[in-house]
C-alpha cells in the first residue's frame, strides 16, 4: 500500500461545534408527561443533542417551552405510525397513550402506535446503528396472579377486553424489539414501568393520582373506584427518569420493572390525598371499568442489582409536588 491515507474529510455535524462524543437522541413522546421530564434531564448533559418526536396527541409543546430555541435541541410533529427518517444513537421510544381514557378513546390507532410505531423506530435503529429503550408497562402482567411481579412473571392478559390495545399492544412490541434484537443484533433496553405520578401530568386524564387531587383543589369528592381494595405502587418521575437513563447506559437488555414497590389501596390513596391536600372532602365510592388489575407491586430486585437503582422519593413526599404544580395550573393557591 502506497502512503497513509488523508485524513477523512470532516462532516458537516463533526466539524460543527459539536464533538465527536457528542450523542444524538431521540426520544418518542417526549411531549408528555414522563417524557418531558426525561427530556429535562438528558438536556442537563451538554454532550446531549435531543431530538423530539410528537404528534401531540396526549402531549403538549408546553412541556418543552423551556427547550424550543435551544441549540441542541429540536422538536419535530411527527406521528410514528408513519415511517421516520433522522440520524440518530440513541433512541427512547415512549410513544403511546399512557392512560385508560386516552388509549381506549382510539384502541385502532393505540395498537398501531405500540406495533407500526415501534416496528418504524426498530427499522431506524436498524438503519442507523441506534440503541433503543422501550417503555413497557407493568400492564403487560395484566390481573397478575404472581405477586410482587417479577420479570420472569409471564402475565395474566385478556386478548380481547377494552384495555387490549394497551397491553396487548406493549406486549407485541417487547416481542418485537426481541425478534430485531435477535435477527438483527439490534441493541435494546426494555423498561417495565409501574405507575408514574407527577408535575405536568395531564390534569383530566383519568388516571387516579391526578384525578384524586384535581378533586381535592376543587374541592369535588375524590372518587375511588370499586371495590376500593385493589392495589398499586406508584413511582414519582424523576426516580423515573434516573431509572430510564441507567437502564440505556447500562449493560442489560431487560425487561427490567423499574416502579416504587411502596403498595396502597385506592381507599388508602384517597385518605392520604384527602389528608395532604384538602381535609374537607369526601371521598364517593364509584364504578369501575372492565379488567382492572386488582394488585400491583413490582419486584425491584433486578433493578437494584443490574442498574444499582432504587427509587428515594415517597409518597407522601412526591404528592405536595404535584400538588404545588396542580395548584398553579388550576388557579388555587395555597391557603395561608
Ligand atoms: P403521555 O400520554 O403523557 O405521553 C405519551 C406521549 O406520546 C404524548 O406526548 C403523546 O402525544 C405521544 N404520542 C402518542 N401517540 C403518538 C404517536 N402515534 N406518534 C407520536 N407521538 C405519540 O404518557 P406518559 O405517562 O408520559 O407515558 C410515556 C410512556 O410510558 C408510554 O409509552 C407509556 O405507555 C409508558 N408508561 C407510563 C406509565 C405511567 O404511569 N405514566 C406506566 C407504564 C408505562
Ligand atoms: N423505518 C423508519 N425509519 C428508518 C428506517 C426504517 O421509519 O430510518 C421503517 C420502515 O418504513 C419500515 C420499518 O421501519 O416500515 C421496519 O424497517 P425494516 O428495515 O426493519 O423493515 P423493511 O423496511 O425491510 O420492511
Ligand atoms: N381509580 C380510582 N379513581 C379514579 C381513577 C382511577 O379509584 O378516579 C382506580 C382504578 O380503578 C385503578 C387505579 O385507580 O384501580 C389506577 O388507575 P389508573 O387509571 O390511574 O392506572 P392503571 O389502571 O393504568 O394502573
Amino acid at each position: 500500500h502506497a502512503g497513509a491515507k488523508p485524513p477523512p474529510t470532516p462532516s458537516p455535524l463533526r466539524s460543527s461545534k459539536f464533538l465527536q462524543s457528542n450523542m444524538r437522541v431521540l426520544v418518542t413522546g417526549g411531549a408528555g408527561f414522563i417524557g418531558s421530564h426525561l427530556v429535562d434531564k438528558l438536556m442537563e448533559n451538554e454532550k446531549n443533542e435531543v431530538i423530539v418526536a410528537d404528534n401531540y396527541f396526549t402531549g403538549s409543546k408546553d412541556n418543552l417551552r423551556k427547550w424550543i430555541g435551544h441549540p441542541r435541541f429540536e422538536l419535530i410533529r411527527h406521528d410514528i405510525t408513519e415511517p421516520l427518517l433522522v440520524e440518530v444513537d440513541q433512541i427512547y421510544h415512549l410513544a403511546c397513550p399512557a392512560s385508560p381514557i386516552f388509549y381506549k378513546h382510539n384502541p385502532v390507532k393505540t395498537i398501531k402506535t405500540n406495533v407500526i410505531g415501534t416496528l418504524n423506530m426498530l427499522g431506524l435503529a436498524k438503519r442507523v446503528g441506534a440503541r433503543i429503550l422501550l417503555t413497557s408497562t407493568s400492564e403487560v402482567y395484566g390481573d397478575p396472579l404472581q405477586h410482587p411481579q417479577t420479570e420472569e412473571y409471564w402475565g395474566n392478559v385478556n386478548p380481547i377486553g377494552v384495555r387490549s390495545c394497551y397491553d396487548e399492544g406493549k406486549r407485541v412490541a417487547e416481542t418485537l424489539m426481541f425478534d430485531y434484537h435477535r435477527q438483527h443484533g439490534i441493541e435494546i433496553r426494555i423498561a417495565r414501568i409501574f405507575n408514574t405520578y407527577g408535575p405536568r401530568m395531564n390534569i383530566d386524564d383519568g388516571r387516579v393520582v391526578s384525578n384524586f387531587i384535581a378533586q381535592a383543589l376543587r374541592g369535588e369528592p375524590l372518587t375511588v373506584q370499586a371495590p376500593g381494595t385493589q392495589t398499586r405502587s406508584f413511582c414519582y418521575v424523576s426516580d423515573m427518569v434516573d431509572g430510564l437513563i441507567r437502564l440505556m447506559e447500562g449493560e442489560n437488555t431487560g425487561p427490567i420493572n423499574i416502579g416504587n414497590p411502596g403498595e396502597f389501596t385506592m381507599m388508602e390513596l384517597a385518605e392520604i390525598v384527602k389528608e395532604l391536600v384538602e381535609p374537607s372532602v369526601t371521598i364517593k365510592n364509584v364504578e369501575n371499568t372492565p379488567d382492572d388489575p386488582r394488585q400491583r407491586k413490582p419486584d425491584i430486585t433486578k433493578a437494584k442489582q443490574v442498574l444499582g437503582w432504587t427509587p428515594k422519593v415517597t409518597l407522601r413526599e412526591g404528592l405536595p409536588l404535584m400538588e404545588e404544580d396542580f395548584r398553579k395550573r388550576l388557579g388555587v393557591p395555597k391557603k395561608a
